[in-house]
């Protein structure tokens, strides 16, 4: 069996900190595991900018201009991490065996890319890394992620704990994946949908060694939000459970007040009405509100837009020109 040409994608925002030396360690994983023969020597690193306004882009061009395993995709504007990531390994697809995506901060442990490679070779065709510990992230993101993990279980989303976007896909993978055409992109909810043979490698994820985290909690929360309304409709089920419920209350409720009205008593009868009013309203707006929430998500949809714009791809430059093979 011939090696297979591993692309491996990083997606970047701003991160002129911690470029050179991510370049650097993915490019010397990449000629070790070359020399070992577990993949082909034409395996490159894909970076993504994704609108960065700092010297992020710059220093992907000048750094591939010495090192040839380093090409690189700009994005004309910032779509955000998981189209980014999605921009990365689409390009990727048509000139690789197999594609690891990966951050740009090193978190996640790159001595695991070899176990990915070998579970590769062993037939998988989707490899997770799962981490093992959280004791890098802050109690916050830890506890909101339980959570977060709970809440997606519980609505019937099927989704690997303790992964994040650390992750092996196979040629075939990809090609599924590309049929995918939501514009809500998750891709943790949707890999899992692909199917395949798939299993998973543990590591402890790092703290960040430069620069800040591009997940602040505004885009924490509204990715967590993506993540449950792009894959459940359960949210809305249980709205109407819980209004069923409320429902029925209000005529045990309807009997008890009747019965206390013709026994003759008089009820002062303020506190239940007004309790009724804001439960019922506060109800009321909920539903509301998470109906218009997936109303909101048919409108992007229905839309069609495309989900990022490639400015200048030096990949498929390079690979026309064949300059970079060996
Ligand atoms: N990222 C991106 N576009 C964005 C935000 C983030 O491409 O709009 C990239 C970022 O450069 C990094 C990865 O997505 O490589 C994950 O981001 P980060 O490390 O800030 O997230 P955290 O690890 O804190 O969840
Ligand atoms: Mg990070």
């Amino acid at each position: 069996m011939t090696e297979p040409i591993l692309t491996i994608v990083v997606p970047c925002y701003n991160e002129e900190k911690v470029m050179k030396e991510t370049i650097g360690q993915l490019s010397v994983v990449l000629a070790k595991l070359i020399r070992e023969e577990l993949i082909h020597a034409r395996s490159k690193l894909l970076f993504v900018d994704d609108g960065s306004k700092d010297a992020t882009w710059n220093l992907i061009g000048e750094v591939s201009k010495i090192n040839p395993f380093l090409t690189g995709i700009k994005l004309a504007r910032n779509v955000g991490h998981q189209r980014a990531l999605l921009a990365g390994i689409l390009s990727a697809r048509e000139y690789s065996d197999c594609v690891i995506s990966i951050d740009a901060d090193l978190q996640d442990d790159i001595a695991v890319i070899r176990d990915f490679i070998l579970k590769y070779q062993e037939g998988y065709d989707i490899v997770y890394g799962v981490r093992s510990k959280r004791d890098t992230d802050t109690f916050f993101k830890r506890t909101s992620a339980v959570w977060f993990y709970r809440f997606l279980h519980k609505a019937g989303v099927n989704i690997v704990h303790n992964h994040a976007d650390y992750r092996l896909l196979s040629k075939r993978a990809l090609d599924e994946l590309s049929l995918y055409e939501e514009r809500n992109v998750f891709l943790r909810g949707i890999i899992p949908l692909l199917g395949f043979r798939s299993t998973f490698v543990t590591y402890e994820r790092k703290a960040r060694f430069a620069g800040e985290s591009k997940y602040p909690l505004k885009k924490m929360l509204s990715f967590a939000f993506d993540g449950i309304t792009s894959f459940s409709i359960t949210p809305i089920r249980w709205i109407t459970i819980i209004g069923m419920c409320v429902f029925l209350l209000s005529l045990v409720c309807g009997v008890y007040a009747l019965g206390q009205r013709f026994l003759g008593f008089t009820t002062p009868g303020w506190t239940s009405i007004v309790i009724s009013i804001w439960l019922l309203g506060g109800i009321q707006l909920m539903s509301i509100g998470l109906i218009g929430e997936y109303i909101g998500k048919m409108y992007v949809e229905v839309k069609q837009r495309p989900r990022y714009t490639i400015e200048t791809d030096l990949y498929s430059r390079q690979i026309q020109t064949q300059e970079w093979s060996v």
